[in-house]
């Protein structure tokens, strides 16, 4: 089945700023681009018997037709089911905006557009995956979905999709940001979910982890493992993920299918595409399309992830295989690893305290088909204040990783006077974090680079799995 690029858009006026698609040009199909990689990421391993899984494997865990996606490399395209395009309706196309403001507060030549993913009715763009997963629950006969949260998106996103297709939630909220970000919680619970602070004492993964550490504030990780359990201990009740998995990757897809369009609208293609970088749904999402082009006609585009240099697994993490949780309930997929005890400091970034990366990302900057960038946090806030300065959407702190990255190569744009086109994408807005606005406001942020020493720690068990 075949993408249909159904139009040759005529280039809008030269100061058009926000570009939108009429409805029936959303697209109708995701890309999934494990079908035209050269190389295909290696497969999951069962931890104990080192064979590699099958779809059937994940069927106990995740709604199957994630699990088919989630190993599907054959097929390019998958439909988009009618529902979940009727549901994407109300807030998609999502606009593509030209940064006219930011390009001027930095005074380069180079052209920066944005994709706007904020104006989802969760402010980011997590509901594109939460709405397929909760609708394939629904259609399988679950009655009960259960995941995990950091910052809160991702369990908001969830929350809200689980209530449309009639399903009940269970979100396991890492513990600091529960106490953190109340509001997050409170919209969670105003969709009707059932929220828990993890690492928690309702499942035997909490209690494990609450032994060892009384004080563990959370992870990522710990909220895997209570969310993974609880699905594998209750009747018809899945687990789904909001990040790090093919399948979030590929439904996220919609955002760089539409921006590529409106690019075309706009009369311009991008040098380079840039993303925050958590588990990598934005960025998979913002890239891929793109990246269709390079390893199909051999375009040349950078594609360029921005992650925190608290927790850079790409920039300074290990190929190999690991857990995907802190408890080792997980398949052991090969990624790109800070070891999954690693905890990150505490930025304010809670979406991008993951010490993995999606196992398709890891192939592609293994073979150098993109780049990565880890940047200090009070960096990403100047870099946010900026842009909320220039354009007047206060950026989620995640996102704000994607702006200072585009800044830093607008600014190499003033030195050599190159108009390049530059494309990021803007994952959400910053408005229930503003609390760690007024801490940058009052001066209170800091940087957190990690040092060697604990990568080296935070690695030698994941180094003893691949033994
Ligand atoms: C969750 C989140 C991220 C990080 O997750 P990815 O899967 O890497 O995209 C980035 N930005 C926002 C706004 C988020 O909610």
């Amino acid at each position: 089945m075949c993408q249909i690029f159904t139009k040759n858009y005529t280039k809008m006026s030269n100061k058009t700023k926000r570009f939108i698609l009429p409805e029936e040009e959303i697209p109708r199909y995701w890309y999934n681009i494990q079908a035209d990689m050269v190389n295909k990421p290696l497969p999951p391993i069962h931890p104990a018997t080192k064979q590699p899984l099958k779809a059937e494997d994940l069927f106990p865990i995740f709604p199957e037709e994630c699990c088919r996606q989630e190993m599907n490399q054959t097929d390019q395209w998958i439909e988009i089911p009618e529902e979940v395009r009727d549901m994407y309706k109300y807030y998609r196309s999502t606009p593509l905006v030209r940064a006219y403001g930011l390009e001027k507060a930095l005074g380069t030549p180079a052209h920066i557009y944005f994709k706007n993913e904020s104006v989802s009715p969760m402010g980011s763009h997590k509901l594109n995956s939460a709405l397929p997963q909760a609708y394939y629950a629904k259609q399988e006969g679950t009655t009960n979905i259960t995941t995990e949260t950091g910052a809160g998106q991702w369990g908001a996103a969830l929350s809200y999709a689980a209530r449309l297709f009639g399903l009940e939630a269970a979100v396991y909220q890492v513990k600091i940001s529960y106490e953190q970000k109340p509001y997050r919680r409170s919209i969670m619970q105003t969709f009707g979910a059932q929220v828990t602070p993890s690492p928690s004492m309702s499942t035997r993964a909490g209690k494990d982890i609450l032994t060892r550490d009384p004080f563990h504030q959370g992870s990522l990780g710990t909220a895997i493992s209570e969310a993974i359990e609880l699905a594998m201990m209750t009747p018809n009740c899945k687990y789904t993920l909001g990040s790090v998995l093919n399948h979030v990757g590929l439904h996220q897809t919609i955002i760089g299918l539409e921006a590529e369009k409106q690019m075309a609208m706009a009369g311009e293609y991008p040098d380079m595409v840039i993303g925050c970088f958590g588990g990598g749904s934005n960025f998979s999402g913002i890239a891929f399309p793109f990246m269709r082009h390079t390893i199909l006609e051999g375009k040349q585009t950078r594609y360029i992830a921005a992650e925190p240099d608290s927790c850079p697994k790409l920039t300074r993490g290990k190929f190999e295989y690991d857990f995907g949780d802190e408890s080792g309930l997980t398949p052991l997929l090969p990624m790109y690893t800070l070891g999954h005890n690693f905890r990150p400091a505490n930025i304010h970034a809670g979406g991008l305290r993951y010490h993995g990366a999606g196992v398709i990302i890891s192939q592609l900057l293994k073979d150098k088909m993109m780049e990565a960038v880890d940047i200090p946090q009070l960096e990403t806030f100047q870099a946010g204040t900026l842009f909320a300065r220039a354009e007047g959407i206060i950026p989620a702190p995640e996102s704000s990783h994607a702006i200072a990255a585009t800044i830093r190569e607008a600014k190499k744009c003033i030195e050599t006077g190159e108009e390049k086109v530059i494309l990021f994408n803007l994952s959400g807005h910053g408005l229930i974090d503003m609390a760690a606005y007024d801490q940058y406001i009052a001066g209170n942020l800091q940087n957190y680079r990690v040092t060697d020493d604990d990568l080296n720690k935070s690695l030698a068990d994941a180094d003893a799995l691949n033994k």
